[in-house]
């Protein structure tokens, strides 16, 4: 028997549809790509949106065409995401952190037509657009007076046409037009993976996939935001969806903050108070920057209560630092791109809520428990399910309504075990109480004597040494154990530090086996587009270290 209750399609475009309507007063603060601070509210950007979507009816984009940006979080940015997806066309979120070959092979790949690029990267794109023959036009996020001339090289069997100015779209189109209507399957965004091994691979969120995922955001243990919270979200839309804060603020009426292209100690800090955050998301090593930059000038945090952390692990000196000298709570999430992205978050349980805090501490350092919508599980290399002793290391496994089936183009082929389950490539532990920690990724982990050595809970407490800007263990070749840890220390400007200071520093903290073989100072510790050690890079340059 069949229930009897109403059924309409889980659109996004629902959302701003709600914000505008229940929450349109609600502020929309951006640190304009031009210089200025940007007001407007859910009603103008629900108006602009719509004016957007008839602007790309009529240059031409139909449901399924891709259309990309390239863009910093703003205002402007939240109006090109729903004024793509509103019509049923695909929202590609380009990562300007990549390299321009990168971006050229991705945006051929997604056949993208249009992009909505900031000004920042009109030099980038002038480069690569003449390799980029599926490109019709360019809207630059900005008005007519600030509009460069836009100049590519055309070649002849390039479709591109021209570049417009945003404002200047928005202007001259109307604000009648109707958005969903279509299957909640019908695809609203397209992320792809940074590609550390291979070629980069696409994950197409569904509109259903968005809007439940905006629901699995919403419940308390995860952000638990709400209309009377103003939210800064850090982590980029460009970044796995800003980790769902463009749909969750407007589903709820949370004031939202976009700091634009600006994430240092002091432009970040600057935001926080003076527009009253409460609530903000970004990955470590933006939060190492602002406790720096507090440090250094004695700066408050009068209102944010709660940082979520993700992305890469969280070490243990920002979560006491936040916590011991500004009163912030800070909770350590995992997600990945093709989890849409949430998937852990460290959000205390009845029983680690009632410990002190260096008791709840090391909850806190693990990535955390699934919300409901997200399942989990860990297996051996035979596909034999593991015990959750909290000691026991495994591939750790995902299932749910917001987790890839199938990356785009069919890339990498069959991706789900027999069992509907994705692998996510991590290796880790689920203990008794059910927080999942990340030991590693599956391609990083150190092989020692038939043994796993976690790369990154080394690094995690060599970054808590006071000299230490950054810390990367790899695994070198060895003789006898097959591989060995060395760490890779960047010291903060102005230090000097010799390899004892820091094998003492992990003496106690590690197991005896787990013990750097060396310690190299390194002027630099490369990251990767999306803000994490790259390991790949690390394992070229120093992968033939010779240990003493
Ligand atoms: P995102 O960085 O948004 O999570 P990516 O798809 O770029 O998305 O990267 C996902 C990978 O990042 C995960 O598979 C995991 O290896 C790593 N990662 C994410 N969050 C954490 C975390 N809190 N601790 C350790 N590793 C993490």
């Amino acid at each position: 028997m069949q229930g009897l209750m109403q059924q309409s399609p889980l659109t996004v475009d629902t959302i701003l549809d709600h914000a505008k309507l229940w929450h349109g007063g609600r502020e929309v603060v951006t640190r304009s790509i031009e210089g200025p601070i940007v007001r407007t509210t859910y009603a103008q950007i629900h108006e602009r949106a719509k004016r957007l979507s008839n602007a790309l009816l009529n240059l031409g984009i139909r449901p399924g065409d891709r259309v990309a940006t390239l863009a910093w979080n703003t205002g402007r940015h939240i109006e090109a995401w729903y004024g793509v997806m509103g019509i049923g066309a695909v929202c590609h979120t380009l990562n300007p952190r990549l390299f321009p070959e990168q971006l050229t092979w991705i945006i051929n790949h997604a056949e993208d037509r249009i992009i909505f690029t900031d000004l920042t990267f009109v030099p980038v794109l002038e480069e690569i657009l003449a390799k980029c023959p599926s490109v019709e036009h360019v809207v630059v996020m900005t008005d007519a007076g600030h509009m460069p001339a836009f100049q590519v090289k055309p070649v002849p069997a390039m479709a591109f046409k021209r570049a417009y100015a945003f404002e200047s779209l928005v202007e001259e189109s109307s604000p009648d037009c109707a958005w969903g209507g279509f299957d909640e399957n019908t695809a609203a965004g397209l992320c792809y993976t940074s590609g550390t091994t291979g070629d980069p691979k696409g994950v197409l969120y569904s509109h259903r996939s968005n809007f439940l995922h905006t629901l699995i955001g919403l419940q308390k243990d995860v952000f638990g935001i709400g209309a009377s919270d103003v939210v800064l979200p850090i982590v980029p839309m460009f970044h796995a969806n800003a980790w769902g804060l463009a749909f969750d603020c407007p589903a709820v009426g949370a004031k939202l903050v976009m700091p634009g292209a600006k994430m240092d100690g002091a432009s970040v800090h600057e935001l926080i108070e003076t527009e009253g955050v409460t609530f903000s998301a970004a990955v470590p090593t933006v939060w190492q920057m602002l406790l720096q930059h507090l440090d250094a000038t004695k700066g408050k945090i009068t209102r944010m209560k709660r940082v979520v952390i993700g992305g890469s692990a969280c070490p243990e000196s920002i979560i006491r630092g936040f916590h011991d000298r500004y009163g912030v709570e800070v909770i350590h999430a995992w997600g990945m791109t093709e989890m849409s992205p949430l998937g852990t978050l460290g959000t205390p349980t009845a029983e680690t809520a009632e410990m002190p805090f260096d008791q709840q501490l090391p909850y806190m350092l693990k990535q955390g428990r699934p919300p409901m919508g997200v399942q989990l599980r860990l297996l051996d290399d035979e596909g034999r399910e593991l015990p959750h002793d909290g000691k026991t290391f495994g591939r750790l496994m995902v299932k749910g309504h917001a987790v890839v089936r199938e990356y785009f183009k069919g890339a990498g082929g069959q991706i789900l075990d027999s069992d509907g389950y994705f692998d996510t490539g991590d290796v880790a532990t689920i203990d008794p109480a059910g927080f999942m920690q990340i030991t590693d990724r599956a391609k990083d982990v150190i092989k020692s004597g038939g043994e796993w050595i976690s790369s990154i809970d080394i690094e995690n407490i060599a970054m808590g040494h006071p000299k230490a800007e950054l810390a990367a263990v790899i695994g070198v070749p060895h003789p006898k154990w097959d591989e060995r840890p060395l760490l890779l220390v960047k010291l903060k400007p102005g230090e000097t530090a010799t390899k004892e200071e820091f094998l003492q520093y992990l003496d106690g903290k590690i197991a005896k086996w787990w013990m750097p073989d060396d310690v190299l100072f390194v002027d630099d510790i490369p990251l990767g587009a999306t803000g994490k050690i790259d390991k790949k890079i690390l394992r070229q340059r120093h992968g033939d270290h010779v240990l003493p």
